[in-house]
């Protein structure tokens, strides 16, 4: 049993079952026993690994789409560049190496990291120590001034709760015990005023995340008051459908309940509810990985970087050029949205 376990069972035997959000920020973000409080979860030796992770190209593209809507924008002389969960500042590393060249970019940046695990705070502190980042909690307290922001795998780390059709309405799926181990369980049927419970089909599962709106509602008013830009990449779609909880350790999928703190636990994005929180007039349209990063250039960026590599260096290069942008890989199952203001040329990456 693991620690986080058996604080869980002791809290469900005293208070009762809780709700799968609860669950799910127990598991990730507990202060001693959390998944992302108490390792560097990413890469060969982890659990499992992200676009920067893989090539330097992710995080150099990004950046100089978010160098160019810098541009398009006029120059502000100040802003803010953020990351939601950044991991260990790797995709920021290299959006700040990417945007060197660019006049001015550097000189009105302040880089600003919101983060909630201190170990990858620390881990985040060496890598980018030559920026002088600044941590938040929370992206409500980024400042009132211009903001470009990046968020990649940080929606899909959010608490999500599952609501369940039966014979006799809509109820919660709650987490509590069976024959004393954690299992999931239904409440009470519910009035359920979400547009997304129209289902009469016994069993659908509808799944809602009740932190992310309001993190993308606070993101596009700071974008429309002050400008900028938010990419928000992820795996996902319009509309998630169905149970999408996933629990991955070791870069192999278990059940979500077997092993609490010790495995990464996510779920698909549903970018229909950012973009209804956000506002559509403010949203891109939801586009491929694969097609935006083919459209900022990263197959003659690939070959490039091919004239200077040979034998296992240039058989993992080209892997991880398929890796991000094939279909049968995270091509298709990623997605991209930009939060950037109707009256402003898009983000280059986006049709
Ligand atoms: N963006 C990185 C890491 C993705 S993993 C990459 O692409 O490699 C998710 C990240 O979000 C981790 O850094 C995790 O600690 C952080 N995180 C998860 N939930 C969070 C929350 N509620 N607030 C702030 N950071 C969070």
């Amino acid at each position: 049993m693991t620690p986080l376990e058996d604080l869980l069972i002791r809290r469900i035997r005293a208070t009762g079952p809780i709700t799968l959000a609860d669950y799910m920020a127990e598991c990730l973000l507990h202060p001693k026993h959390g998944y992302y409080s108490t390792r560097d979860p990413f890469g060969a030796g982890g659990d499992f690994i992200t676009a920067p992770e893989i090539s330097q190209m992710f995080g150099e593209l990004l950046g100089l789409s978010i160098a160019q809507t810098w541009l398009d924008q006029g120059s502000p002389a100040r802003f803010t560049l953020a990351e939601l969960g950044p991991g260990r500042g790797t995709l920021m590393a290299d959006v700040l190496r990417a945007t060197k060249g660019v006049p001015g970019f550097h000189a009105a940046v302040n880089v600003v990291l919101i983060e909630a695990s201190e170990t990858l705070r620390g881990v985040q502190a060496k890598t980018l120590a030559a920026y002088a980042p600044t941590w938040m909690d929370s992206a409500a307290d980024l400042p009132d001034q211009p903001l470009f922001l990046l968020a990649n795998e940080f929606f899909d780390a959010l608490p999500i709760d599952q609501f369940q059709r039966g014979p006799d309405g809509w109820r919660q799926r709650m987490v509590g015990l069976t024959d004393g181990t954690l299992s999931l369980g239904l409440a009470d049927p519910m009035p359920c005023p979400d547009p997304r419970f129209t289902s009469d089909a016994i069993g659908t599962v509808v799944e809602l995340c009740p932190s992310a709106a309001p993190i993308a509602a606070h993101l596009a008013g700071l974008i429309r008051q002050h400008g900028g830009v938010a990419i928000i990449i992820d795996y996902g779609g319009w509309r998630s459908k169905g149970d999408t909880l996933q629990a991955l350790r070791n870069h192999a999928p278990e059940n979500p309940f077997a092993n609490p703190g010790m495995a990464d636990l996510t779920a698909h994005v549903d970018f229909e509810a950012l973009a209804v929180a956000a506002g559509f007039d403010i949203c891109s349209p939801l586009t491929d990985q694969g097609a935006f990063l083919t459209r900022l250039g990263i197959h003659p960026r690939a070959a490039r970087l091919a004239t200077r590599l040979s034998g296992q260096a240039l058989e993992n290069h080209l892997t991880a050029t398929r890796r991000l942008t094939h279909a049968a890989e995270m091509g298709t199952l990623f997605k991209v949205m930009a939060i950037c203001p109707a009256q402003c040329p898009p983000p280059p990456g986006f049709a």
